[in-house]
């Protein structure tokens, strides 16, 4: 099997999948704050900066996750600039 590099921490590991096995952990957990985030708050051209503050997941990382198949329905603008669009519905 090839060995593949952790997209997460860098580490060097055999596994058909993106991260390692540390950050598998982590990553499952990003992935259920970010589709909580979705499911509670979730407003249409919501930013990724935004996204990224209020659940405290990495640009990066986001990213990844939102060119998962999964969320690949949700529009979110490419652009990186805070909006406010989600002041006064939660608060960070
Ligand atoms: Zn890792």
């Amino acid at each position: 099997m090839e060995l593949k590099r952790c997209v997460r921490c860098g580490k060097f590991y055999a596994a058909e999948v993106d991260v390692c096995k540390d950050c598998e952990k982590k990553d499952v957990a990003d992935l259920s704050k970010l589709k909580g985030f979705f499911a509670d708050n979730y407003i249409n051209g919501v930013s990724k900066s935004e996204i990224s503050a209020y659940t405290g997941i990495s640009a990066k990382n986001l990213n990844r996750y939102l060119g998962y198949e999964e969320f690949s329905g949700i529009y979110i603008p490419e652009g990186n600039e805070e909006k406010g669009i989600l002041k006064g519905k939660i608060s960070l």
